[in-house]
């Protein structure tokens, strides 16, 4: 663990300020929606049959330092980001390549990149795509070079249900009102103050970003004409319903869109597509009113990245079934697997041309590094130098300490760290071919610092590490049918600082 960059912060408390603080992180919280559905290992089925239950996300009860420098510079070169993505997503040939190969070792793979060559064959009738985008980063300094600033690594790159947008801007609300009210005990004021708690503009500027495809969708395809919705394509159950509320309630006030939150598993009875019309609409029949019928600009999808999520050939048939309407996707097939871990580990390979490739036709060589210096240090498990170096170290527990291996997946609790790397490399089996579907990344080990975290009714205090997120709206054309600029509109969007338990030391872990 680095030593610390932080000053020593917060400080204790006697039991009435934190009572105070407390109860007003509690009831804003809940007055102002930044509020999860219990898990169910939290509040048993049999307590809550109808889940009607909400409870304060988790939150810290002091805001989380994180350099300003490293925070401006994430937000600074999110534009870039986007754009890599957007480029990558409309280069099918580039991506085929990289994806062909974990085809053949990874299933889910295979049946996102089967969806999209069905729709090839019929046509795709949706030329634009909208991303909204997430790029996750820790503080990174390095322990040789004690004098040396402290800098941004990426973590991964969210291409699909980059979530927590609708929370993030109340919990900056949050840390704001407590200022307020005198809630912090006057020591911490000198630290905390209006300037160093950046106003957060995540819900209005993803909610922008749907409006922006919802308004470049129009009019209705069908005949007669519909009126417009956008879906949100959820989980069943989904805990995360009021972080989409957030969003699906800015669309309405602010902007006059109508909104659904469909479960995935529901799209199939709830969604058609006229065998008549050629454009292929997606119209919704809301199984509350099933006599008013809404055509779908854009499909935002919360759902429908982990294997779980299909568990029969109609699930697949569902996701078909989607993309090749005529909705916008948020994110399209291709979107979805650009956010691969794997082209994550391309694009980082040491001197590739792949930056360079995607950005210099509108970003000058100094920006470009900027894009490059938050690479960390991460490696396939292949047949390459690079894959077979690799190999040395996810099967040796001597050196595996330092690095995570990943896999294909996206939504959390798939990675395998340190020590637990070389007997699960050779759970793989010994031909090797399985390894190709990992990749083994250096663990960024950012300083830790202290705060408390309210948690399910409970509070927990010491240490803790910062993880960045910074979020990107980009709406771009696919295929080169279409003249003028590929890529319509492209912006930061906010960001989430997340704080989280420390991950143990090396040598523990
Ligand atoms: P997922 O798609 O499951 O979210 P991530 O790559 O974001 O996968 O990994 C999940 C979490 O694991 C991250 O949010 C971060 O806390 C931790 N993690 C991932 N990669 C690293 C790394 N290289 N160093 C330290 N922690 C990491
Ligand atoms: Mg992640």
């Amino acid at each position: 663990m680095a030593a610390s960059i932080y000053p020593d912060y917060p400080p204790d408390l006697t039991s009435e300020q934190s009572a105070y603080l407390l109860s007003n992180v509690k009831d804003w919280s809940i007055l102002n929606g930044l509020a999860v559905r219990p898990s169910l290992s939290f509040v048993p089925k049999e307590v809550d049959p109808s889940r009607s239950l909400a409870v304060t996300a988790p939150v810290t009860l002091f805001p989380s330092l994180f350099p300003r420098r490293c925070f401006e510079e994430a937000r600074a070169i999110q534009t870039a980001y986007n754009e890599l993505y957007a480029l990558i997503a409309r280069d099918e040939e580039w991506l085929r390549e990289i994806i062909e190969e974990l085809v053949e070792v990874d299933d889910f793979i295979a049946n996102l990149w089967n969806v999209h060559l069905e729709v090839k064959k019929v046509g795709y009738v949706q030329s634009l795509s909208l991303g909204i985008f997430r790029s996750d980063y820790m503080v990174h300094k390095d322990p040789s070079q004690p004098d040396s600033n402290p800098e941004i690594k990426q973590v991964e790159f969210n291409t699909i249900a980059s979530s927590f947008g609708g929370l993030a801007a109340k919990v900056s609300g949050l840390h704001s009102h407590l200022l307020s009210i005198s809630a912090y005990p006057s020591t911490v004021p000198t630290l905390i103050t209006k300037s160093f708690l950046p106003s957060n503009p995540s819900i209005a500027s993803i909610s922008q970003g749907l409006a922006t495809a919802h308004r470049a969708y129009a009019p209705s395809k069908s005949h007669p004409p519909l009126p417009l919705c956008i879906v949100f394509v959820v989980q069943d159950p989904e805990n995360n319903v009021f972080d989409q509320h957030a969003l699906g309630s800015t669309l309405l006030a602010d902007h006059n869109i109508l909104t659904f939150r469909l479960p995935f598993s529901a799209t199939l009875a709830y969604t058609s597509i006229p065998s008549d019309n050629p454009s292929r609409p997606l119209i919704y029949k809301p199984p509350h009113s099933p006599s008013t019928a809404y055509e779908v600009t854009t499909l935002y999808f919360r759902a429908g990245y982990a294997p779980t999520e299909y568990n029969s050939s109609e699930s697949w048939n569902a996701r078909l079934h989607l993309e090749r309407s005529a909705a916008i996707k948020c994110p399209t097939i291709l979107t979805h697997l650009a956010g691969s871990k794997k082209i994550q580990q391309v694009l980082t390979t040491p001197s590739s041309p792949h930056l360079e490739r995607f950005l210099s036709s509108t970003s000058s060589a100094e920006y470009i590094n900027r894009v490059r210096a938050t690479f960390a240090a991460i490696y396939p498990l292949d047949d390459t130098a690079a894959g077979k170096h690799a190999i040395g170290i996810a099967t040796d527990a001597g050196k595996a300490s330092g690095y995570v291996l990943k896999p294909q997946r996206e939504g959390g609790g798939n990675n395998i760290y340190g020590l637990k790397i070389p007997p699960f490399i050779k759970s793989l089996g010994e031909d090797g071919k399985k390894y190709r579907g990992h990749i083994l990344m250096e663990l960024i080990e950012p300083p830790a610092l202290r705060n408390s975290v309210f948690r399910n009714g409970g509070v927990t205090s010491g240490e803790v590490i910062g993880e960045l997120g910074v979020y990107g709206v980009c709406l771009w054309h696919y295929g080169e049918e279409v003249a003028g600029p590929k890529i319509l509109e492209n912006w930061e969007a906010g960001f989430l600082l997340r704080t989280k338990g420390r991950r143990k030391a090396k040598k523990e872990a």
